[in-house]
């Protein structure tokens, strides 16, 4: 066994130079084999520089700087979050969920990064998406209180039709980057047409009702908990997208029924009805550090995203 440690800078200084010499012809011969695209726009980019062309990861950390309410996840205007909410959700019921947490809204490139993992399984994009919401998550006060992640479940049929299960997946992801446990303690007992085929938004809450049930019936009151004083486990709800809150508010139902004392929601996406331009005046408004650009703030309903309709 040699003395030299791989993968350090001591291993590096004392590697003899002919061994650096291959390993850096080997590392660029692997490039040209396998040369590294940008996850979201497929542009070649060069070997070390991470999954995101640079373009790519610019236009994400803006997006991901924006402000957005914590009750419902739409990033908007400043001055129009409030403690409680936005003026979008102010008369939205709630989703059985106690603060969301959203990466950005489902804008490019985040939107193409989302869609990556969802239908080609470009495990890249999990670890983007799992590393940006990580950094998000810290500082929130309420992650201090989780017990455990949840992702949202996938019924056997559609994992059929999807390279992966792409929520499990980011879950998995951000569970590693939190340190915390990731528990499927929800399962999909019922299949419903996907809910970006539907476009009005009562009709997907009847979508996905009663398609969801506990994996075992104590299995959220086996959740071992920070507090044990707490009413029950307190859980984190994992998914790539949110729009009309459905199906979170389905698994959150589910959660809750069993034991869960409270429930929470991490997303790396999140659409707005008024979509694109919207989004556009809000990136306008913090690029000149106002909160009083044209855009409108916030939109009472979201309507499915035709990008995401497949
Ligand atoms: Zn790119
Ligand atoms: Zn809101």
């Amino acid at each position: 066994m040699g003395r030299h440690k791989r993968g350090t800078l001591d291993g590096m200084w004392s590697m003899p130079r002919w061994q650096t010499l291959a390993a850096g012809a080997l590392g660029a011969a692997a490039d040209l084999v396998a040369p590294l695209v940008c996850a979201a726009c497929h542009t070649w980019i060069p070997s070390g520089a991470g999954h995101l062309c640079s373009p790519c990861q610019t236009g994400l950390d803006r997006l991901v700087r924006l402000p957005h309410c914590t009750r419902c996840g739409r990033a908007a205007r400043r001055e129009s979050i409030l403690e409680h909410g936005c003026a979008a959700c102010d008369s939205e019921s709630h989703w059985n969920v106690g603060n969301v947490s959203a990466l950005g809204p489902y804008h490019e490139p985040l939107a193409t990064i989302v869609r990556e993992l969802k239908y080609r399984g470009d495990t890249r994009c999990a670890a983007i998406l799992a590393g940006r919401m990580a950094e998000r998550l810290r500082p929130e006060p309420w992650l201090a209180t989780v017990d455990a992640l949840v992702p949202v479940p996938m019924h056997w049929l559609r994992r059929l039709q999807r390279p992966c299960a792409h929520a499990a997946v980011l879950a998995d992801a951000l569970a590693k980057a939190l340190r915390l446990p990731l528990l499927p303690l929800v399962t999909r007992v019922r299949y419903a047409p996907s809910q970006t085929h539907i476009p009005i938004r009562t009709r997907r809450f009847s979508n996905v009702a009663d398609c969801f049930a506990l994996a075992h019936p104590d299995a959220v009151r086996r959740v071992p908990r920070r507090d044990a004083r707490s009413r029950g486990p307190v859980l984190c709800i994992v998914d790539n997208l949110l729009m009309s809150g459905a199906t979170v508010h389905e698994v959150s139902r589910v959660l809750r029924a069993g034991g869960a004392g409270r429930v929470h929601l991490a997303v790396a996406a999140r659409t707005r009805s008024d979509g694109d331009a919207a989004v556009a005046g809000l990136l306008a408004a913090e690029a000149h550090g106002t909160a009083s650009a044209s855009s409108s703030g916030c939109a009472p309903a979201d309507q499915p995203d035709e990008r995401f309709m497949r």
